[in-house]
Parts: C-alpha cells; sequence; structure tokens
C-alpha cells in the first residue's frame, strides 16, 4: 500500500485532550481496553471458524529496556480497511457518548470506566503502533501508528501471522506502567477470569548468576506467566459445583487460608443476567477490620469493587464477586444510582441472602448456631438497614445465652414468660457482671449475651420492630426485684428506717448526691450490694457517649445492699467513724466494678482504700 497520512475523524481532536485530563484518575483501564479487545478478536475468530484448534491466546509483553507494552493475539486480524473504518472513523462513538453523559453528571459522577476502547492507550503512551494481518485470504498486513490519537500514518506491515499487536511506547510521565509489577497487578485485576488465556511475558536485563569456577551460568528463560490460571467458578451450574471447589476458589481467590463460614451461589438469566458467588468469611472481633471484598464483573471482565449501588451496603462485610454482563462497563455512579435494573438486582442479591439465612436455619440449625457468632453483627446491622431483609429473616434472629444456649425471640419468652414476662434479660459484659447474672442463673432464667457494639442499637431496634406487645430488654443490672425474699410489715419498716439513714452516709462516703440506696433480703447471702440502673436511663447514656454528645443526663443508680450479708448488717450497725465510711466507699466500689470498669481516679481511689483497709485489720 501507499503510505497514507491523516487526521483522526473530527471528534477524536476535541476529545481527546478531556480523555487524558480527565482519565487521570483511573488510567489502568487502558490495559483492560487492549486486553478486551484482543479476546474480541479471537472471539470473532473461533465464529468464523469454530473447527480451527488453533492455540488461543492474548500476550502481553513489557520490554522494560525498551519502554514498550504490547499486546498481541491470533484473533481475526484487520485488513487496511478495517483500520481505516474501525480505528480512523468510528472509534470514538462510545467515547463521544461517554461525554454527553459526563456532561449532564457534573464533574464529580464519574467512577472511571467508560468502555473507552483503543484511544486509551493514549493515556499512557507517547506513540502507539497496531501491526495487524487479517485472516482473510490474500490480505496484506498493515502498520498503524499516531503519536497522539490525532494525526496518523498507515503503511505496510510486518505482522506474518494472523492477528494483531499494539504497540505502546510508554510516556516519561507514565513510567509507572514500564514496571512488571504495576503490569502484572493491573492484568490479574481486570483480566484474571476472562475466558481466554492471557500471559504476561516480561523482557529484562538479568545478570548472570555465576557458578562455582565463577564463570556466568545459562540464563533461564521465563515461560510467560499464565494471568488467568483460575476459571469463573461463578459460571459453573451450582449443582456441578463441589464444596471443595467454592473452598478453593474463595481461598485463590481472596488470598487467604481459612475456610469461609458458608457460601451463596447466585444464578439467574431472567428477568436479568447475574452470576456470583457470594462467600461468608469468618470474622475477627475487631470490627475495624471487617471489610469485605465484592468484586463487579461484567461477562468476566472486572469492573469495580464494592460498588454499593448494586450490593447492597450490608452486605459488604461479605466477600465474593458478582457478576453482570448486562451492566455496561462504563458506569457511572449516577446512573446505578437511578437505574431500575440495579435496584432489582439489589434487592435480588439481598433476597437471595436471607433465602440462605433461613434455609440454613431450617434445615441445619445445628451448623447455623455455631456460624451465628461470626454472621450476627452483620444480620443485626442488615435488619436495621433492610426492612425486607429483617421481615425475611426475623425468626431465624438468634439470642445467645450465657449457658451458650441459643433462643430464638419466640422460644426465649415461651421459655421465661412465666417470670419474665415478655422481657428479655440481658448482659452486656459477661465477666463483670458475673454477680448480677448469677442472681438470675439461680432463678433459674436464661440470660442474653448482647456484647456486640451494635447491640445497644439492636436491642432497641428489636423491641419496636419486632411486633411483640410490651416486649422489652432488660440488662441484669436493670433491677433486682425478682430476686429479693417477701419481707414482712415489721422488716419493711425497718429496712425503710435503716435506709435513710445509710442514704445519708452513702451520699457522705461517696460524694454521689444522686445515689439511692434500698435495702433488701437477696437469696445469696455473700452478695454485699448490687447496683441498678434504669435501662432507659443508662441506654440513653451510653449512646450519647457514642454518638460523642457531651451533655450528660443525670444518672440515676440505686445501691441494693443485701441485709443477708454479713458486712452489709454490720455496717447498718456500726457507729459513725472512719471505719464506717470506708466500708460504704468500698461497698461502692465493689458493686460498681461489677458492672463498669472503674475509671483512672476511680482506681487509685480503690487501691489506696483497699490498703488502708488491710491496715486495719492488722491492728
Ligand atoms: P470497541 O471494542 O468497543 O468496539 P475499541 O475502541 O476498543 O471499541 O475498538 C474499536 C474497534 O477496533 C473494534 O471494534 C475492532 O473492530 C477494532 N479492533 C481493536 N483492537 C483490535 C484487535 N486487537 N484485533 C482486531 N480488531 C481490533
Ligand atoms: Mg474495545
Amino acid at each position: 500500500m501507499n503510505n497514507q497520512q491523516g487526521n483522526i475523524s473530527i471528534h477524536a481532536q476535541n476529545i481527546m485532550p478531556i480523555i487524558k485530563r480527565w482519565l487521570y484518575s483511573d488510567k489502568d483501564i487502558f490495559i483492560r481496553e487492549l486486553v478486551s479487545n484482543g479476546c474480541d478478536a479471537i472471539t470473532k475468530q473461533k465464529m468464523l471458524n469454530p473447527s480451527d484448534e488453533a492455540d488461543y491466546k492474548v500476550t502481553v509483553t513489557l520490554d522494560t529496556n525498551a519502554g514498550e507494552l504490547r499486546f498481541s493475539d491470533n484473533g481475526i486480524g484487520m485488513t487496511a480497511e478495517e483500520v481505516e473504518k474501525y480505528i480512523n472513523q468510528v472509534a470514538f462513538s462510545g467515547a463521544e457518548e461517554f461525554l454527553k453523559n459526563y456532561e449532564g453528571d457534573g464533574k464529580s459522577g464519574i467512577i472511571g470506566h467508560f468502555g473507552l476502547g483503543f484511544y486509551s492507550a493514549f493515556m499512557v503512551a507517547d506513540k502507539v503502533t497496531i501491526q495487524s494481518l487479517s485472516g482473510r485470504e490474500g490480505e496484506a498486513s498493515v502498520c498503524w501508528e499516531s503519536e497522539d490519537g490525532m494525526a496518523f500514518e498507515m503503511k505496510d506491515g510486518t505482522r506474518t501471522e494472523r492477528g494483531t499487536d499494539i504497540i505502546l511506547h510508554i510516556s516519561e510521565e507514565e513510567q509507572e506502567f514500564n514496571d512488571e509489577f504495576k503490569v502484572r497487578e493491573v492484568l490479574t485485576r481486570y483480566c484474571g477470569f476472562m475466558a481466554t488465556p492471557i500471559y504476561l511475558d516480561v523482557i529484562k536485563d538479568v545478570e548472570p548468576e555465576k557458578d562455582e569456577d565463577g564463570n556466568d551460568k545459562p540464563i533461564e528463560i521465563k515461560e510467560p506467566e499464565h494471568i488467568n490460571k483460575i476459571p469463573a467458578l461463578w459460571l459453573k451450574k451450582p449443582s456441578d459445583c463441589t464444596d471443595e471447589e467454592y473452598k478453593t476458589f474463595y481461598k485463590d481467590v481472596f488470598h487467604t487460608y481459612e475456610d469461609p463460614l458458608f457460601y451463596v451461589h447466585l444464578n439467574v438469566d431472567y428477568p436479568f443476567n447475574l452470576k456470583g458467588i457470594l462467600y461468608f468469611p469468618k470474622l475477627t472481633n475487631d470490627f475495624g477490620t471487617r471489610e469485605g471484598e465484592i468484586k463487579l464483573f461484567s461477562g468476566q471482565v472486572f469492573v469495580a469493587n464494592n460498588i454499593k449501588e448494586v450490593i447492597p451496603e450490608f452486605l459488604m462485610l461479605l466477600k465474593g464477586v458478582i457478576d453482570c454482563p448486562d451492566l455496561p462497563l462504563n458506569v457511572s455512579r449516577s446512573f446505578l444510582q437511578n437505574d431500575g435494573y440495579v435496584k432489582k438486582l439489589s434487592a435480588y442479591i439481598t433476597r437471595k441472602v436471607a433465602d440462605k439465612l433461613t434455609g440454613l436455619f431450617n434445615t441445619e440449625r445445628d451448623n447455623y448456631q455455631t456460624y451465628w457468632d461470626d454472621i450476627h453483627p452483620f444480620v443485626k446491622y442488615g435488619c436495621m438497614r433492610d426492612a425486607k431483609f429483617f421481615e425475611q429473616v426475623k425468626d431465624t434472629l438468634l439470642f445467645k445465652s450465657t449457658k451458650g444456649d441459643y433462643f430464638t425471640l419466640n422460644e426465649y419468652i415461651a421459655k421465661n414468660e412465666g417470670t419474665l414476662g415478655k422481657k428479655v434479660i440481658y448482659t452486656s459484659d459477661p465477666t463483670r457482671q458475673t454477680a448480677s447474672v448469677a442472681l438470675y442463673d439461680a432463678e433459674n432464667i436464661d440470660v442474653i449475651v448482647l456484647d456486640a457494639l451494635i447491640d445497644l442499637n439492636f436491642a432497641s431496634f428489636i423491641e419496636y420492630s419486632a411486633g411483640i406487645e410490651d416486649l422489652h430488654f432488660a440488662r441484669v443490672d436493670a433491677d433486682s426485684q425478682t430476686f429479693a425474699k417477701e419481707q414482712s410489715e415489721d422488716e419493711k419498716k425497718q429496712s425503710e428506717e435503716s435506709e435513710k439513714k445509710l442514704v445519708d452516709l452513702f451520699k457522705h462516703a461517696t460524694g454521689n448526691d444522686t445515689l439511692q440506696v434500698k435495702l433488701s433480703t437477696l437469696k445469696d447471702e455473700n452478695l454485699s450490694a448490687l447496683l441498678t440502673q434504669d435501662e432507659q436511663g443508662r441506654r440513653f447514656s451510653e449512646m450519647s457517649k457514642i454518638y460523642g454528645q457531651d451533655f450528660k443526663m443525670p444518672e440515676t443508680h440505686t445501691l441494693v445492699l443485701n441485709t443477708a450479708n454479713t458486712v452489709v448488717q454490720s455496717l447498718i450497725e456500726s457507729e459513725e467513724g472512719e471505719k464506717r465510711d470506708l466500708m460504704a466507699a468500698q461497698l461502692y466500689d465493689l458493686a460498681r466494678m461489677s458492672t463498669r470498669p472503674l475509671e483512672k481516679d476511680e482506681v487509685t481511689e480503690f487501691l489506696a482504700r483497699s490498703n488502708k483497709l488491710m491496715e486495719m485489720l492488722c491492728k
């Protein structure tokens, strides 16, 4: 052919500078685009010639010395006319559309996946060369070259086998792509599950190793590395996948040694096309690191991680892959937010997760219980975020008792209603609150453990959402009435008198003006005192603490002194004086410590006082 020079269709000149400027933040995608083009070319060749058993593949070669990145495929190839038509004329149809959307969108709404295609190469290259040979009989090879994506030159090419090379000379500013690790990372991320085999070949200078005699050892030639070794398991029929396959896939994809707890395989063709696998990971107790990872694909091509428009936020604790071939690669946030299709996808995913939970609950309750400790924060969060999800899973919510039994709400109420009515007793700290928990144990009442960060909110949520009248949660130290022995009229009168005296003593000894004092005869005589606090008041002040509000609700605590306890008895009978004040303050601290850790000053005081009391014992 005659050498030919020209300018790419007029629109390109307007668009190129904008592409360069606006895609600054997400240049990586040029690799995805060029590899996809190679795969497309192979697909086309296969369709044209289904019986050809060629070793189809796309090879990405990085020549670090030359600063070149080459994308080679043995697909259909292009004739000179096709280069003219598809590269010079219409290559920008997609990009133009993006710009239209983009202008209406405001600058912020772009994720950065526009399906820009071939021209995205110019984001990182100061020269792009196409060498192509069409598979069609009698066609000559063609070479196309451009430095800026606007002016081009075409001439005879050098390729001798069917297929295409796209060669990028990496520009000075984009040398990060002249790096093996960068290219491998981007390739693995975007192309790790593509259907066509993809290889990475790196050409670099290697210092030969020396043998014992100081001579150069022959340099080992590294085979190109297979990038997409792991098959896209989500595409297989769920009935054809084994448990082992699911687990191996999980470990390979998320680089972990741990098994997932369980998984959901999503697989629908209608009314939308969605496939994927969601895994419930074992969660560590550290809330901060509970970050899941859900990879969104469009036809095996990676789009982005954790797109919350497609996957409901509360499912972000999960790990997995979702493939929606009907989602365009050029997704923008505002497109996703306003798209009815995406909303349906999201609702479907939620429903499937809920189905899995109820399925496990109904058919494998024992297993489900072993998972519960790991999954409960996420399930609870989901309930509070999504009314439909809550509706679906509410009968499978479990409450674990201090003894390790699991109850549904209805089971708990059925078992304890005789003594408690519609009350659920819980502890927020089973170790610290043992004294109060023991009181309930003695009465054979189950105490639920609600010690996760989310539980404070969740208890309130269940109270108003469960649809059970009078349902309320009360912490073990919310009151101790249940356990007081019946008092005769005389005893009551006496108690009241003693209480009056003791209120002043304790206010004085503890410096707490709002403290109330109550005498009660508890069954366990070893227990000296308990500090109780009204449930609603306590929850309110805990909430304000969490949300960082400074105003404090006046907290009303009641110190319950056990008249069956000898220390308390002797306190009631003792004379005024230092010893009496010390005893009162010590009792108060002991009671406090069984509800919450002492604060710094309180600890100092407690230790000093304990020492003083010991000294008194020695006298
Ligand atoms: P799209 O892939 O969306 O059509 P691109 O800008 O990526 O847009 O590519 C434009 C066109 O150039 C393709 O449709 C195809 O006809 C042609 N093309 C690009 N790369 C190759 C390749 N490696 N082999 C054959 N044809 C290609
Ligand atoms: Mg393309």
